[in-house]
């Protein structure tokens, strides 16, 4: 077996603008953060990895308790550890360090893509192989209101540059949200389509509610309306048998995976590789929903094109991708820190062939947008 010691562990936060403030259910934001992490191995290697949130909202990680449990904890137990036992290691950061899923992702990330490296492969063939060489990705409308929803959904299919889209809600009130997403999804009838996602924040009577107006209306997917601990009231929306329901925040592990098999509460499962620790964890996940009649969605933390290639090279090597993706983070941000950004054509973003996640670190972007020391003081 080969010996490849890792020998050295860097973290870096960046702080990178966005093309337009974009609103979440929780906030709005106008830039977006990054903990980037650097590998190297005994044998000179160098292995990239990033992790990065949709704000600690989403989970409880941001990308500042992402680099303390990388530094403070993940290094030590990794050092001088022989990098070909990747699956070992993971398992050995699970047993020392409970749950901090995108922590562990954005370390797994950077072993994946100094093993790639190593061996002169591209990611998706140490995951099992590819089964499509480009992913159809959604773009998220965000503007504010629903004519220029609209008119962004046009603008982007009369360019053929995307063709169907995701809508956030959360920030009005169900009902607000529910007409909003009608007005939307009817502005570009026969154009086109809208999936919804709430991030949790409707109520079950609600959308029983609205559930046949949704249906009419063409609505392709409703993503988490509920909160993620509602299971069973995910399970009776999916017995409606109307919107397919897919599963966001519910799903992280591949228990959580499980269990909403188990109990029929999704119709789709939106993978993402940072919440579910890597993208091992992702492509078992979307085992399992093969296993239940389940189909996958490729879903985002809205990363630049590192963490975006890892998730084109897990999403890129599993059978049931049926949804497309959300991969349009490099396109969403207004620079990028590699050298050669993923490529997003005619709607659909391309799987990197060179070794390893096949993207290459730009020194002076890091350098540009690496974060100053802060000092604990808070002032107005
Ligand atoms: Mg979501």
């Amino acid at each position: 077996m080969s010996d490849i010691r890792i020998k050295r562990i860097t973290t870096d936060l960046l702080d990178i603008p966005i093309k337009r403030p974009h609103q979440f259910s929780t906030e709005k934001v106008s830039t977006k953060s990054f903990v980037l992490i650097q590998v190297e191995l005994s044998n000179g290697v160098v292995g990239i990895g990033e992790g990065t949130t949709p704000g600690i909202w989403w989970n409880g990680e941001s990308v500042e308790t992402m680099r303390l449990v990388i530094d403070r904890y993940a290094a030590p137990l990794l050092l001088e550890e022989n990098a070909v036992y990747i699956e070992k290691l993971m398992q050995k950061l699970n047993r020392q360090i409970r749950a901090n899923h995108f922590a562990k992702a954005t370390v797994e990330m950077a072993l994946f893509d100094a093993l790639g490296k190593t061996y002169d492969v591209p990611v998706h063939q140490l995951l099992g192989g590819l089964h499509l060489e480009k992913i159809p990705v959604r773009w998220a409308l965000a503007s504010g209101t629903p004519e220029g929803d609209i008119e962004e959904a046009i603008s982007h299919v009369d360019a053929g540059r995307y063709a169907n889209f995701k809508t956030k809600s959360g920030k009005e009130s169900p009902d607000d949200d529910a007409l909003r997403n009608i007005r939307i999804a009817e502005g570009i009838r026969g154009r086109s389509f809208i999936g919804i996602d709430p991030n949790g924040s409707w109520d079950k009577i609600t959308v029983m509610k609205w559930m046949d107006a949704f249906f009419e209306a063409g609505i392709d997917f409703l993503e988490q309306p509920l909160p993620p601990e509602d299971i069973r009231g995910l399970a009776q929306l999916a017995a409606m048998k109307k919107v397919p329901i897919m599963a966001d925040e519910s799903l992280e592990t591949v228990q959580d995976a499980l269990r909403l098999a188990e109990e029929q509460a999704a119709d789709i499962f939106s993978l993402k590789i940072h919440k579910s620790g890597g993208m091992m964890n992702t492509v078992r996940i979307a085992g399992i929903a093969q296993a239940a009649g389940i189909s996958c969605f490729g879903g985002t933390s809205l990363e630049s094109s590192i963490g975006t290639a890892a998730c084109v090279h897990a999403y890129a090597s599993i059978p049931n991708l049926d949804y497309g993706s959300e991969l349009f983070g490099p396109d969403w941000l207004a620079d990028d820190p590699v050298k050669n950004p993923l490529t997003i054509k005619d709607g659909s973003i391309i799987v990197p062939d060179g070794p390893g996640l096949g993207v290459e670190l730009d020194d002076i972007k890091v350098d540009k947008y690496r974060r100053k020391e802060e000092k604990g003081v808070l002032t107005r």
